[in-house]
């Protein structure tokens, strides 16, 4: 069984030493267990904060053990009988190619209703959470405007489109032109280069009637371009800060949040941060529902980015970070 384990906790970005590739025997049943093997991982931004030491919203990694992810795997032993040797699951074997797991910490998956990597993206937890910002928190009325960043990744370009889809004009965020072009694919109305130009002009341009949801995927300059240019009364899920992810945890408050503040109440903002596991009660049914039909429809779309290997996924993982990404990153692991 080869593992990646988190090696050291980084300092800023993190670097090939703060992971190492190792090799243990491959685990064992115990009573009601599943042998999985890895098929496809997954690899997010969060896990960039489950490197640091400090608990957020869940424990960090410790130190020398495997580094956590999303999995599409099949089982290969099964001490379970709702599960047979072929079925594939959606589990969280992280970095490795085999792990055991019970069947309540794993979820079948249909082959025929979509490919099986869309369970780690627009039908997973990415799409999930694109779904729950836009519609329990952004809520985009006909006709106003939404702004989204890192708009081509799983996240950012589901907004967009379920954005769309409610009838509101959407404005996506890139870095760099080929993702200009992808994501105008991906149908925004108006696309803004964040590596060319000056972005409060563009956003000007874009949005020339202010923006009424701001999702935040980034914070960072995009956000302090998009602040003085919110409506009355706008709407901004708080769903992500890649930008500043790498960064040392602020301490105490920047010079700019009395302004910030002056901001919020004058325009009457709105400004919600959230966990998309939050929203797993209440709306997973529907998702599951509607993000289906939509993407068997076409009127949702996806993009992936699959790199073949699990000695890569760090080096992707770090490109991933930069935006070196086109679309949902995944590492293929093993043979589908
Ligand atoms: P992406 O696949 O979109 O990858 C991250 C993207 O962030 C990069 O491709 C890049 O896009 C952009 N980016 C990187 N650095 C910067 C920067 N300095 N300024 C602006 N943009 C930058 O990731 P996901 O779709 O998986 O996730 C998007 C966001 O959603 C992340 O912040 C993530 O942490 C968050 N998230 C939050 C969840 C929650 O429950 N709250 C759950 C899942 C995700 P580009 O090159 O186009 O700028």
């Amino acid at each position: 069984n080869t593992r990646i384990v988190l090696a050291a906790r980084p300092d800023g970005e993190p670097a090939d030493g703060d992971f190492r590739m190792e090799s243990s025997s491959t685990p064992t049943l115990g009573r009601g267990e599943l042998l999985l093997r890895t098929i496809y991982l997954s690899l997010d931004p969060y896990m960039r904060g489950r490197m640091n030491a400090a608990r957020s919203y869940v424990d960090p990694v410790e130190l020398g053990a495997v580094m956590v992810g999303a999995t599409v795997s099949e089982v290969v032993e099964s001490a379970d009988d709702a599960f047979a040797p072929g079925d594939v699951v959606l589990a969280g074997s992280g970095w490795q190619e085999f792990a055991v797991a019970t069947a309540s910490q794993v979820r079948r998956l249909d082959p025929s209703v979509a490919p099986i990597t869309t369970a780690l993206g627009v039908l997973g937890m990415p799409g999930f959470t694109a779904y729950a910002g836009v519609t329990a928190i952004g809520k985009p009325k006909r006709g106003e405007t939404l702004v989204v960043a890192a708009a081509t990744g799983p996240v950012g370009a589901t907004v967009g489109q379920i954005a769309s889809a409610l009838g509101a004009r959407t404005v996506g965020i890139v870095g760099g032109a080929a993702k200009e072009a992808v994501a105008r694919r991906f149908g925004f109305d108006a696309v803004i280069d964040r590596k060319v130009g000056e972005l409060g002009e563009a956003l000007d341009a874009a949005a020339p009637d202010g923006i009424d949801v701001y999702f935040e995927n980034v914070g960072g300059a995009v956000w302090d371009a998009v602040l003085p240019r919110l409506n009355t009364y706008a709407r901004v899920p708080v769903c992500g800060l890649i930008a500043t992810l790498n960064g040392p945890a602020a301490t105490s408050g920047p010079a700019h949040s009395p302004a910030l503040m002056r901001t919020v109440l004058t325009k009457s903002l709105t400004i919600r941060g959230f966990i998309q596991d939050e929203f797993r009660e209440s709306l997973t049914t529907s998702f599951a529902a509607d993000m289906t039909r939509w993407v068997r429809d076409g009127q949702v779309t996806y993009l992936e980015d699959i790199t073949s290997g699990l000695a890569n996924a760090p080096k992707v993982f770090r490109g991933m970070l930069r935006g070196e990404n086109l679309g949902k990153t995944i590492i293929q692991v093993g043979e589908d």
